[in-house]
């Protein structure tokens, strides 16, 4: 399968590539846009959404999230300065527990011709055989890894991807909350406006 070359319709027209980026976004940072950037110069897409889960139901009950709302907001003035990638509500606007095969199948009748690359950590590629409907996904979308520090990013059984290099930064979410609550530095882990804005918002003050 190569990835790299743009195909073309029977009809001539070529399909637009999109990059679909899912995740909760709590807070969006640096590994998340450094993926999206050079996973889109990689493939040539032609754009990357950055799709933010309306409820993440494999995370719901363990932890505290911030509301959809904010987590759009914050997803939005990550990408607003880069070109090629956007902010998606698609999952906000359906509604509910947010199953990536809905996003992707709404996507393809959204933009019949279109190319779908979903993009993947490394653990969330591991995780794909946990998910609603796994075999369906595969269906609609070209699975595409990128590795994370520190995680091995193998595919489960039955499950196709293609491995795409980009910069490995030593960052999640999970210990920019934590940097947040304890007042530790975030200047260059989150874009500037995103800092902004969770303190604009009051996020993450009382993380554990
Ligand atoms: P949390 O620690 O709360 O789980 P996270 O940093 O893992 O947050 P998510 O929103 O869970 O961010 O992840 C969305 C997607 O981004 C997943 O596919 C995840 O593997 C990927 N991702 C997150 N951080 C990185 C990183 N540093 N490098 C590459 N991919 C990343
Ligand atoms: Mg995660």
């Amino acid at each position: 399968m190569q990835l790299s070359a743009p195909s073309e319709t029977e009809s001539g027209a070529r399909p637009v590539r999109i990059g679909v980026f899912g995740g909760t976004f709590d807070p969006p940072h640096i590994g998340h846009l450094v993926t999206a950037i050079n996973v889109r110069y990689a493939l040539s897409l032609d754009r990357v959404l950055l799709v933010v889960a309306n409820e993440p139901w494999q995370k719901v009950g363990s932890r505290t999230l911030s509301s959809a709302k904010d987590r759009l907001a914050m997803v939005q003035a990550a990408v607003a300065a880069e070109e090629g990638i956007e902010a998606s509500d698609i999952e906000l606007q359906r509604g509910g527990p947010s199953y990536t095969v809905d996003t992707l199948q709404a996507l393809r009748t959204l933009e019949p011709n279109s190319e779908l690359f979903l993009i993947l950590g490394g653990d969330a590629a591991a995780g794909l055989d946990s998910w609603e409907r796994p075999d369906e996904v595969a269906k609609y979308c070209q699975i595409i890894v990128v590795d994370r520090p520190g995680v091995l990013s193998e595919v489960p059984p039955g499950f196709t991807a293609e491995r795409v290099a980009v910069p490995r930064l030593e960052v999640s979410s999970t210990d920019l909350r934590q940097r947040a609550a304890t007042a530790a530095p975030l200047q260059h882990l989150i874009p500037e406006p995103v800092i902004s804005l969770i303190s604009q918002l009051g996020l993450y003050g009382d993380e554990q």
